[in-house]
């Protein structure tokens, strides 16, 4: 059954996971000031699955069962799936900053494809037990976190080289009925308020190292499990309109011995089908990045055109304002065309599901990996300085100060001076605040660091098709100057400028 925001949140009750904020434990995550921000985000994901505006693209039927299902929980089946994936997610982003649960999309969809995978190659049964459990987590509608991005260690060490094996997730010990593991997973989205984590690994992996290369499903309560998590946005800052009540936590997930029956593990040791997973998932989640940012970019492109106009200043008549805005929309539309690309060019797996095309989903999220910076930028120069120099709200309710400041901080005289400083306050929590470092580094680093993406364009690039064409080219004698492009009398160029000899 689908659930809405509301049953989300009752959902968490059931859970007792071990969690820390600030240095707190957390007793009961659903009633936690310092994560509502997170549970109000993923929320967005369930009320928008039953709005009537909305229901079309926040849900899916599931091939395999024929039920109706949450569209961050559907595997996709076509090109259609992937822009319909693509709009959900740009849409509930920009209605909640980043909603995290596509993440449980992007997830789901390379554990299909893996377990698929690697059944053919060794013979396993691990599609099977993962068919079972994606039913019942689409039955149950619920959210699941992304336990991939080890802590890592020495970087320049592989993981069995490391002085200690718990910066990466491994499987300690294998029984007859699971296997145990331990290790570290340094950044999880929306850690405390998941229902159950999807642990993957985050790297290739040689054969020794077979034991890192794991994949299984760990509700967030199981024993030996602890989150040390950070808030989520900037929950009680009055000056915070955006991110007081929409954020994202991350917590540092600990695995220590956790048990994990046979039935919710989907791959444990095979290293070469582990690093398709990996890279599977990066690119269904590069694409689905690239919704999120344009969702970013929809509210920059808002603020800054209101914050222009109430300066006064009308972006038809002041080219320069009109040009910073059709910069920033260029940046997001750019990125967002990529994803779109990606989807319409999607390829089929083997398994039965699509995936967006690798080139053009690493080039979206470089794209804005990079850009993200340069939004900001605009932002700032459509508004001036007042988005860092406006008084806090305290201020707003003083007294001595409070009918003075009105008067002069208005600026547009049909804008009321209270919407301008909304305005100035809602571009300096996205574009200013720790908030806006915040989304400056997920967009950078968030579904892999540039480098990553920067290998995914070159290695699945057909730069040799690129050479054949000009190899082509300079053989029929196109570059070649000086020698004649035809051997047809008469028809060395277009016009035939060269007169066919008399005597032939
Ligand atoms: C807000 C946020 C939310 C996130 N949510 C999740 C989540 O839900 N689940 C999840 O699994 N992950 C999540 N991530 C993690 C994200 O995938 C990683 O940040 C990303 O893969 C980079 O890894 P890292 O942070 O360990 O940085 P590093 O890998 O340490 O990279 C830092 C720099 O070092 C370079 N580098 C690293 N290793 C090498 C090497 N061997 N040789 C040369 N150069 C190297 C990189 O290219 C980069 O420039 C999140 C990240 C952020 C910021």
């Amino acid at each position: 059954m689908l659930m809405t925001a509301a049953d989300y949140r009752e959902s968490l009750r059931a859970y007792s996971p071990r969690v820390f904020v600030d240095g707190d434990r957390v007793e009961r995550v659903a009633d936690e000031p310092r994560l509502l921000p997170g549970i109000n985000a993923v929320g967005i994901t369930y009320d928008y699955a039953h709005d009537a505006g909305h229901k079309q693209l926040l849900t899916a039927i599931q091939g395999s069962s024929g039920k109706t299902v949450s569209r961050m929980l559907h595997i996709n089946e076509g090109s259609q799936d992937l822009l319909n994936k693509l709009e959900a997610v740009r849409l509930v982003c920009k209605v909640a900053g980043c909603a995290q649960r596509y993440l449980s999309h992007d997830a789901l969809n390379a554990i299909f494809q893996a377990t698929k995978r690697t059944d053919q190659a060794h013979e396993t049964d691990y599609n099977q037990r993962f068919m079972a459990y994606l039913h019942e987590v689409q039955i149950k509608d619920l959210t699941l976190g992304v336990a991939m991005t080890d802590a890592k260690g020495d970087r320049s060490r592989r993981p069995g080289e490391q002085s200690n094996s718990d910066v990466y997730v491994h499987i300690k010990e294998r029984r007859p009925d699971g296997i145990v593991i331990g290790g570290t997973k340094a950044i999880v989205t929306g850690a405390p308020y998941m229902h159950e984590f999807l642990v993957m690994p985050c790297r290739t992996h040689q054969p020794e190292d077979a034991d890192f290369a794991v994949c299984c499903a760990v509700p967030v309560d199981a024993e030996g499990v602890t989150i040390i998590a950070k808030p989520a946005g900037r929950p009680g800052e009055p000056a915070a309109k955006f991110s007081g009540k929409y954020g994202q936590s991350t917590g540092v997930v600990m695995f220590d011995k956790v048990f994990v029956p046979h039935d919710r593990v989907f791959l444990a040791g095979e290293t070469e089908e582990g690093g398709f997973m990996t890279t599977s998932y990066a690119t269904h989640h590069r694409h689905s990045c690239i919704g999120a940012r344009a969702g970013f970019g929809d509210l920059l492109i808002g603020a800054g055109t209101m914050m222009a106009k109430s300066n006064g200043l009308d972006a038809d008549k002041h080219g320069h304002i009109r040009d910073a805005l059709v910069d920033l929309i260029t940046i997001t539309e750019s990125f967002y065309a990529c994803g779109i690309a990606a989807s319409v060019y999607c390829e089929e797996d083997p398994a039965g599901s699509v995936m967006p095309d690798t080139v053009y989903s690493n080039i979206g999220k470089l794209l804005l990996a990079t850009k993200i910076y340069d939004m900001h930028k605009l932002a700032h120069y459509v508004s001036g300085g007042m988005v860092v120099a406006l008084p806090n709200p305290d201020e707003d309710h003083n007294p001595e100060t409070e009918a003075s400041l009105a008067a002069v901080l208005v600026g547009r005289q049909e804008i009321p001076v209270e919407r301008r400083k909304d305005i100035l306050r809602f571009i300096e929590d996205l574009t200013v605040s720790n908030q806006a470092g915040w989304y400056s580094v997920i967009s950078l680093h968030g579904g892999g660091s540039p480098e990553a993406m920067k290998r995914e364009i070159w290695r699945n690039y057909p730069v040799a098709e690129k050479e054949d064409l000009v190899t082509q080219l300079l053989d029929r004698g196109v570059y070649n100057q000086g020698q004649k492009i035809s051997k047809q009398p008469g028809r060395c160029c277009a016009k035939g400028c060269e007169t066919p000899p008399k005597s032939l």
